[in-house]
């Protein structure tokens, strides 16, 4: 019942699940999951967008991120992994209060952070059933947003979200090269030649990772805020970036609850191995 009564509390909070929905036509579900590389949005001014990958490290980078969007008057999206710089399953309850309190947007990111293009299909497919379980397992019901790890894919993965219920699959054409081990300076170096470009896109929805120290603790997130401010670019949220209505959650199927209740443990490797002895094809035991 704790899912049950959990997730009726997060309706009642209009966090989840009442729809989504794309502007235009439904897609047939054998059509590739709508991709997104840059903000779609309409708007006199431009726009940028943040999405930070690779969470959750632990609550101070999370929370640290989440603040400074917050000084900011924005609203972050994580796109989380399940089992990879950590465990997402002891969070659950602060996941659940950043979405409660409008504090955050949360999608899938999957769960290990596998090279899609480097592994069968249905390895790939278990990686992404793997964190949608453990989201509906944390109450929060399925995502609907999806970013591939290291970008990789090709149409048939896009053809599987879409299978999957998801909306849309979320790329990026700003990378914020955080990830690469160089220093602040060199990062904000390297960005300011690729705003000086000639070809630099009106909108801009970024790659950042809130896994890591630049993001977290040294202030690169303010340095892009206030370049996007100098550049006349206005921050909206993922939802609006990519046109999606509503909850980026959706109710989870009867199947996916009661698969869910079986794996209800807060320990990522045991949570994975309970979910490798379930019935069902690997990666669509929930379909
Ligand atoms: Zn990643």
């Amino acid at each position: 019942m704790r899912l049950t009564s959990t997730f009726a509390a997060l309706l009642g909070a209009t966090l989840c699940c009442a729809g989504v929905s794309l502007a235009g036509p439904v897609a047939s579900r054998d059509e590739p999951v709508a991709f997104h590389i840059n903000c779609t949005t309409r708007s006199e001014r431009p726009v940028f967008s943040i999405a930070l990958d690779d969470g959750i490290r632990s609550t101070e980078y999370h929370e640290s991120v989440i603040s400074t969007f917050e000084r900011r008057g924005h609203v972050p999206m994580f796109f989380v992994n399940g089992d990879f710089f950590g465990c997402i399953l002891p969070y659950r309850d602060e996941i659940r209060s950043t979405l409660e309190q409008g504090r955050a947007l949360y999608g899938s990111h999957g769960w290990a952070h596998p090279h899609a293009l480097e592994i069968p299909l249905e390895e790939w497919e278990r990686d992404v059933e793997l964190l949608e379980l453990a989201y509906v397992a944390m109450g929060l019901g399925r995502p609907r947003v999806y970013r591939f790890p290291f970008g990789e894919h090709n149409d048939e993965h896009l053809v599987r979200l879409r299978q999957r219920g998801y909306v849309a699959a979320v790329q990026w054409n700003q990378d914020s090269r955080d990830w690469a081990g160089l220093s602040k300076a060199d990062v904000e170096a390297k960005l300011l030649d690729d705003f000086a470009a000639p070809d630099q896109p009106r909108n801009l929805l970024w790659l950042n990772h809130e896994v890591q120290d630049l993001d977290a603790k040294e202030g690169l997130l303010d340095w892009e805020f206030d370049q996007m401010a100098q550049q006349g670019k206005d921050y909206v949220d993922i939802r609006q970036c990519i046109g999606v209505h509503g909850p980026l959650f959706a109710k989870p199927t009867r199947k996916q609850r009661e698969l869910a209740k079986q794996l209800d443990t807060n320990d990522c490797k045991a949570f994975a191995a309970a979910y490798d002895q379930l019935p069902g094809p690997r990666g669509r035991k929930s379909l």
